[in-house]
C-alpha cells in the first residue's frame, strides 16, 4: 500500500502581517485581535476608552507569545484616525489587515430618537469605517494586497425597531464594503463584510434574552469567538483570496436569505 500524501501545511499564517482591530479593548473586537494574533499578526488593538482593558489584552497576547500593542482613538474623529495610522506605519512600516468593528448603540424609537443619537451612531459606525478605510487605503493599494473586514449586523438586512439609527448605518457598511471592494479589486485588495446575529456581549447584555433565542433557529446567543473565527478566515485563509464585496452572516440562521 504507497503511502498517503503529508498533508499540506494549516491555512497560512499572518506571520509578519500587521492587522489594526478597531473596538478591540472588548466584546468582538477583543476575540478578532486575538484570533488575528494567534495567527501570528502584531495587533494594533484600537480603544477610545477602555484603556486598562486593552492593556490588559496586550499583555495576555504577549504572555501567549504573540504580539500587540494598544493605541487609544475615537474612530470616528478624522484626524485621531490619520495620526492612528501615521502611528501603526511609523511603528510597523506595513498594514496588511483592517478590521472596522468598533461600534455602538443609542436606540429609541424614531419618533422620538434624538439627533445626537442619530448623529453619534451615524458618525462612528459608518463614517468611521469609512474614514478608517480611507487612511489604510494608499497604503495597502501600494502593496497591492490587504484585506479590510467590515462588521455590520444583521439589523441591516432586516432592520429594527428602536435602531433606525443603527441599523441605516450598518446598511451604509454593506453600501460602502461593495463599493470599495469594486475599487480596491484590481489592486488586490480584499473588501468584505461580516454581519453577526446576537453575540453575548456588552452590547447585548440587556437584551431580554428569552423573546430574542425563539427567533434563532441554533437557539442560543453566538460567542465572540464565533465571529472572530470568520474574520480570521477573511483576514488570514489563502482561500478567501476570491472573496470579495461579500457579507458573511454569523447568526444562528436568524436571517435566511
Ligand atoms: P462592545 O462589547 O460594546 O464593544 C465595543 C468596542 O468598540 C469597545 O472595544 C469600545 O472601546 C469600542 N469603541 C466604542 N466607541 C469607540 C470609538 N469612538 N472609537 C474607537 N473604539 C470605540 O460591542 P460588541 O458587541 O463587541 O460589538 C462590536 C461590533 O460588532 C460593533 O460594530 C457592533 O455594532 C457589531 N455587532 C455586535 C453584535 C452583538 O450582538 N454584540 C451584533 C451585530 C453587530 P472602549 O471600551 O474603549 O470604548
Amino acid at each position: 500500500m504507497s503511502s498517503a500524501p503529508a498533508f499540506a501545511a494549516p491555512p497560512a499564517s499572518l506571520l509578519g502581517q500587521v492587522a489594526l482591530v478597531t473596538g478591540a479593548s472588548r466584546g468582538i473586537g477583543r476575540a478578532v485581535a486575538l484570533a488575528l494574533a494567534a495567527s501570528g499578526a502584531t495587533v494594533v488593538i484600537n480603544y477610545s476608552s477602555s484603556e486598562a482593558a486593552a492593556a490588559e489584552l496586550v499583555a495576555f497576547i504577549e504572555t501567549a507569545g504573540g504580539k500587540a500593542w494598544a493605541h487609544r482613538a475615537n474612530v470616528g474623529e478624522e484626524a485621531e484616525v490619520e495620526a492612528m495610522v501615521k502611528a501603526v506605519l511609523d511603528r510597523e512600516g506595513r498594514l496588511d489587515v483592517l478590521v472596522n468593528n468598533a461600534g455602538i448603540t443609542r436606540d429609541g424609537l424614531l419618533m422620538r430618537m434624538k439627533t445626537a443619537d442619530w448623529q453619534s451612531v451615524i458618525d462612528l459606525n459608518l463614517t468611521g469605517v469609512f474614514l478608517c478605510t480611507r487612511a489604510v487605503s494608499r497604503t495597502m493599494l501600494k502593496a497591492r494586497s490587504g484585506r479590510i473586514i467590515n462588521i455590520t449586523s444583521v439589523v441591516a438586512l432586516m432592520g429594527n425597531p428602536g435602531q433606525a439609527n443603527y441599523s441605516a448605518a450598518k446598511a451604509g457598511v454593506l453600501g460602502l464594503t461593495r463599493s470599495t471592494a469594486a475599487e480596491f479589486a484590481s489592486r488586490g485588495v480584499t473588501v468584505n463584510a461580516v454581519a453577526p446575529g446576537f453575540i453575548a456581549t456588552d452590547m447585548t447584555r440587556d437584551l431580554a434574552t428569552e423573546t430574542i433565542l425563539k427567533g434563532i433557529p441554533l437557539g442560543r446567543m453566538g460567542q465572540p469567538e464565533e465571529v472572530a473565527g470568520v474574520v480570521r478566515f477573511l483576514a488570514a485563509d489563502p482561500a478567501a483570496a476570491y472573496l470579495t464585496g461579500q457579507v458573511l452572516q454569523v447568526d444562528g440562521g436568524m436571517v435566511m436569505r
